[in-house]
């Protein structure tokens, strides 16, 4: 029997309420609760390996929570499997932990390096008991491992090895009781005040990829990988929480004891989170696209509400935009939670069906934050939610193509210049705004870097998400926009559900594209080049220079020589085009492969040089000094003092935005 629910907020002290129950989902089928998860069938969105039955219960004045899970994991690795890794990420929130190792290194998410430890930052996992059915207890079986860094304090993945091995398309079922002690917010997750935000908060299985087992260790820049499957979730908590969460309602009933059990019930998934506060304010709305009606649910803070319909425009936006250019969003659900003050930690952050955005007390319209974050975090419900890639090591892959399709969404929005800074003084587009971030750290890594092995948390940035979105952009060059956009969309028909590498995203743009790329590749995304190209010099002479200058009425008919001379001051190859122009208004056009290391145009002509421009189309934004690609005998100043303006603005910002984004 399909089903399908339909949360239902009534105004003023009633919460949530899992009355409104509607019927059928084209999208949604049935739970199979403690069954083995079935491969993708028509009735299914992907290949479900995994099924989680978590049973919760908050306690929310000592900040912890304790649970019983069941996970059925059926083997679709094709070889027997003995031993089983696990994430444990709480227990990432300790000072010798890696994550935290890292962090004291290379800062992390607006905390930077050699930032201090404070006790109220303290979180764990503790896995008190582990059977699998038909082979007993083997909490003693448990051992913690540390596949990337050796690091013995760090206990954010444990392994099991079982007395015998699963066969291939059989199933197994662990069950776990475990405690978690939230930190009070950091890194994404944990409690402030009464406010609580619960991720990577219970016990997940690793992701059998390549042929091996791949359960990364926690760490201060990555986020996470994991298969697709089921999940149903109860908290049990104070009566008077409200409470969003990846998952559709099922039901809420009152306990005896002044608590409450939710349920929530959630498919083609492969993460679970949810929150609580009695502080919220519930939004509802709806919007349907291609695939049919999705529920919008936004939980605003006190004191943020100006922001509330700012955050709801921009989703709509974004879903009609994704639906018409990528593909259809298939769940019948998103959730908008918005962190109160003091807990941005939580903020700009993507679950399934559950995205934190982020504002202030004072977000004054200009500044497009609270579009920006609503945007790139849905926009990962694509690049992360369905398009499941390795965010431990493609970082790239969600997060770069994200910011640039966030760039795309926001100008269609908001307006091409306007669309990151709209005021009198100052105005940003959202990609130029990226440009900026990518060209402060051009060179320290490849888009590829493993998530946890850039130079910095900034590099971290400015390269797994703009300098791919800059890179990206630069491609529309060669491709052109409407055929780049074309294999973004084939590639989400290709691999939603899946777990694409990058190849495979490389490979998709050349087949849409009919084209050999493998040059351009090799440079921006597996290599660290700098592009740069600028005018060395540009200049006219009189042709016969030695005599006597022609003066009257034939003054005019002097020949002049221009000399144009364009440099490659980087690594990086790429064509360019230059545009001169002269003083009697005519000009040449010119295309330069860009291999040797510079080029000299030279024309005889009765005119004089007026201008030398490199990339007149402004097109190649990986260029890392674009004041360098032009050259005027009289310069126009103005251009120069407004981009500078831009410059020190932005530069002011970028920091404080990309604290919290994610
Ligand atoms: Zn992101």
């Amino acid at each position: 029997m399909l089903c399908r629910l339909c949360i239902s907020f009534l105004a003023g002290a009633m919460l949530l309420s899992a009355s409104a129950l509607s019927q059928s989902s084209r999208r949604l089928t049935t739970p199979k609760t403690n069954s083995a998860p079935s491969p993708a069938s028509s009735s299914t969105l992907s290949t479900r390996i995994v099924a989680y039955d978590i049973d919760a219960k908050l306690n929310t004045a000592a900040h912890t929570i304790d649970a019983t899970e069941t996970l059925v994991y059926r083997n679709l690795t094709g070889q027997p499997q003995q031993i089983f890794p696990f994430h444990l990420y709480l227990n990432a929130f300790q000072p010798q932990s890696t994550l935290m190792t890292e962090v004291r290194v290379v800062g992390t998410r607006g905390t930077g390096p050699n930032s201090g430890w404070d006790d109220k930052h303290h979180g764990s996992i503790t896995v008190s008991k582990l059977e699998v059915e038909g082979m007993g207890d083997l909490t003693g079986k448990m051992e913690f491992i540390q596949p990337d860094d050796r690091n013995a304090n760090d206990r954010s993945v444990f392994q099991v090895t079982l007395p015998k091995s699963i066969a291939p398309g059989e199933s197994v079922q662990f069950r776990m009781s475990f405690h978690d002690e939230l930190p009070e917010v950091l890194h994404r997750t944990g409690y402030k005040r009464d406010f609580y935000m619960v991720g990577q908060w219970f016990p997940k299985v690793g992701v059998w990829w390549k042929n091996a087992w791949n359960c990364h260790q926690f760490h201060a820049n990555s986020e996470f990988f994991a298969d697709f499957g089921t999940v149903d979730v109860n908290v049990t908590l104070p009566k008077n929480e409200i409470v969003g969460a990846s998952g559709d309602l099922m039901s809420s009933s009152d306990n005896s004891d002044g608590t409450k059990t939710v349920k929530f019930h959630s498919e083609d998934v492969h993460d679970f989170s949810w929150t609580a506060s009695p502080d919220y304010t519930v939004l509802q709305d709806s919007w349907t696209g291609s695939a049919g009606p999705v529920k919008i649910l936004v939980l605003m803070s006190p004191g943020n509400m100006s922001s509330a319909s700012r955050y709801i425009q921009a989703l709509k936006g974004t879903l009609a935009w994704y639906d018409k250019w990528i593909g259809p969003y298939p769940y019948d659900r998103i959730t908008v939670v918005d962190p109160p003050h003091g807990a941005l930690d939580a903020g700009g952050m993507e679950y399934p069906t559950l995205i934190t955005a982020g504002t202030g007390w004072f977000m004054p319209k200009g500044r497009l934050e609270p579009e920006a974050v609503v945007e790139h975090e849905f926009g990962h419900q694509y690049w992360y939610g369905m398009v499941a890639t390795n965010e431990f090591e493609d970082a790239w892959l969600d997060e770069g193509i994200n910011s640039y399709l966030e760039a795309k969404v926001m100008d269609e929005l908001y307006g091409k210049n306007t669309s990151r800074f709209n005021f009198p003084f100052a105005t940003a587009g959202n990609s130029e705004y990226q440009r900026l971030a990518y060209i402060s750290l051009p060179d320290t890594d490849p888009l590829t870097r493993f998530s946890w092995k850039y130079i910095d948390d900034n590099a971290y940035g400015a390269v797994a998400y703009d300098k791919t979105a800059t890179v990206l952009i630069t491609l529309e060059k060669l491709i052109g926009e409407d055929t780049l956009r074309a294999a973004l969309h084939e590639y989400f028909l290709r691999y939603r559900f899946k777990h694409p590498t990058g190849e495979d995203f490389l490979k998709t743009i050349e087949d849409v594209s009919h084209q050999d790329l493998k040059w351009y590749f090799d440079q921006a995304v597996y290599g660290t080049n700098i592009l740069d190209y600028e005018i060395w010099n540009a200049h006219s002479d009189r042709l016969n220079w030695w005599e006597k200058e022609i003066s009257g009425k034939n003054a005019g008919d002097e020949i002049h020589r221009t000399y144009v001379t364009v440099h490659r001051k980087g690594d990086f190859v790429f064509p360019v085009d230059v545009v001169i122009k002269f003083d009697d208004g005519t000009s040449a056009t010119e295309h330069w492969d860009g291999r040797d290391r510079w080029i000299r145009y030279t024309y005889d002509r009765k005119a004089e040089l007026a201008s030398a421009q490199l990339d007149p189309e402004n097109q190649v934004w990986l260029d890392r000094n674009l004041f360098n690609n032009s050259y005027t005998v009289q310069e126009d100043k103005r251009a120069v003092h407004k981009l500078q303006n831009l410059w020190i603005f932005a530069s002011e910002c970028l920091s404080q935005f990309l604290a919290w984004i994610s």
